[in-house]
C-alpha cells in the first residue's frame, strides 16, 4: 500500500510494518514529523511502535528507560502493580 500526500511533497513512510500509528497517542508514525521528535521505537511490552517521546523516560529525561516501555503499558504495568 503506497500511502502518499495529496499534495505529492513526501515520501511514504517506510516502516513496512502495521501498525503505522502510535500506540500511545495514536498519530501517524511518518518519518517527516516523526523524525524531529526522535523518531519511534517498538515497546518491548506490547510490541507495538511508539514515538519515541511517548515512551517512558528513564532517570535522565533525554535517555529513555530500558527496555522500552511505551506510556500505556506502563500505566498497565503500574495498575497491576498495585
Ligand atoms: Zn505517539
Ligand atoms: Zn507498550
Amino acid at each position: 500500500m503506497s500511502i502518499r500526500n495529496r499534495a505529492g511533497q513526501w515520501e511514504p513512510l517506510l516502516l513496512g510494518i502495521e501498525p503505522e500509528h502510535c500506540g500511545v497517542c495514536n498519530q501517524v508514525l511518518y518519518r517527516n514529523t516523526t523524525m524531529l521528535k526522535g523518531g519511534w521505537e517498538r515497546c518491548s511490552v506490547c510490541n507495538r511502535f511508539v514515538h519515541y517521546a511517548c515512551l517512558v523516560s528513564g532517570k535522565v529525561q533525554f535517555l529513555k528507560r530500558r527496555p522500552r516501555v511505551c506510556l500505556n503499558c506502563e500505566h498497565t504495568l503500574a495498575k497491576s502493580a498495585q
